[in-house]
């Protein structure tokens, strides 16, 4: 092999390496930024959803997608772009202004946010679907197995009295929690990272499921998408 391809071969080698590097860093800045929902032109965007508007039936039909993703999600963005003009929390992202408000702008914020969670967490309904992966053992060890987790969850949110929502969330050492949450607020205020979460305000359940909360919960397991429940637990 010749001096200068050996050389080559050297530097190429190098180059790899740090480029390597370079994206490991890269992956690590995306995913921080990934995780903040930001306004782009001053103004919070409706979060696209990753399956069209009938792929969740007989779970969530697409007329409670038009209702509650189209119609009361679309009225806290409005609501919140017309409040943000002129006050300290403009440019800022959603985190951020849900963690440091009040009023009607944290119940728009956080509504924001706490739906965000809820429709992207979502994918086509499957038979048998169950936690994977990381997520998956961090449940058996927090809370004695998948089947005992749901009780906990479903009993908390069926007992949630009025308007909120129920989530897991991991506390800062990553062990799992379980807390019930009035109205608009979101575990990112008791400084947990929000990882699930079943919306158990009325609008959410009443088209599809009448008065029954219990119903609508238990129906929610199939179309969790865990893949994402994972991401978000990284
Ligand atoms: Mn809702």
């Amino acid at each position: 092999m010749a001096i200068n391809e050996s050389f080559f071969i050297f530097r190429s080698a190098r180059f790899c390496f740090f480029a390597y590097i370079l994206n490991v860093y890269a992956d690590f800045g995306e995913k921080k930024r990934g995780s903040m929902i930001l306004p782009v032109n001053g103004k919070f965007e409706m979060p696209a959803l990753p399956y069209a508007k009938a792929d969740l039936v007989p779970v969530l039909t697409a007329e409670t997608i038009e209702f509650h993703y189209g119609k009361h999600l679309q009225t806290y963005v409005n609501n919140l772009n017309a409040a943000l003009p002129g006050t300290a929390f403009e440019g800022k992202s959603l985190e951020e202004i849900v963690k440091t408000s009040e009023g009607g702008v944290f119940n728009n914020a956080g509504q924001i946010l706490n739906h965000a969670l809820y429709f992207l967490q979502f994918a086509a309904p499957k038979e048998g679907n169950a936690p994977t992966g990381k997520i998956a053992d961090a449940i058996v060890r927090d809370f004695g197995s998948f089947e005992k987790f749901q009780e906990e969850f479903q009993a908390k949110g069926a007992g949630l009295f009025g308007s909120g929502w129920v989530w897991l969330s991991a506390d800062a050492s990553g062990k799992l929690v379980i807390t019930q949450e009035a109205n608009a607020q979101n575990p990112l205020t008791k400084g947990l990272t929000p990882l699930l979460t079943f919306d158990v305000w009325e609008h959410a359940y009443y088209i599809d499921y009448r008065n029954r909360r219990p119903d609508y919960m238990k129906a929610l397991w199939s179309i969790v998408n865990w893949d994402v429940v994972n991401e978000r637990f990284m």
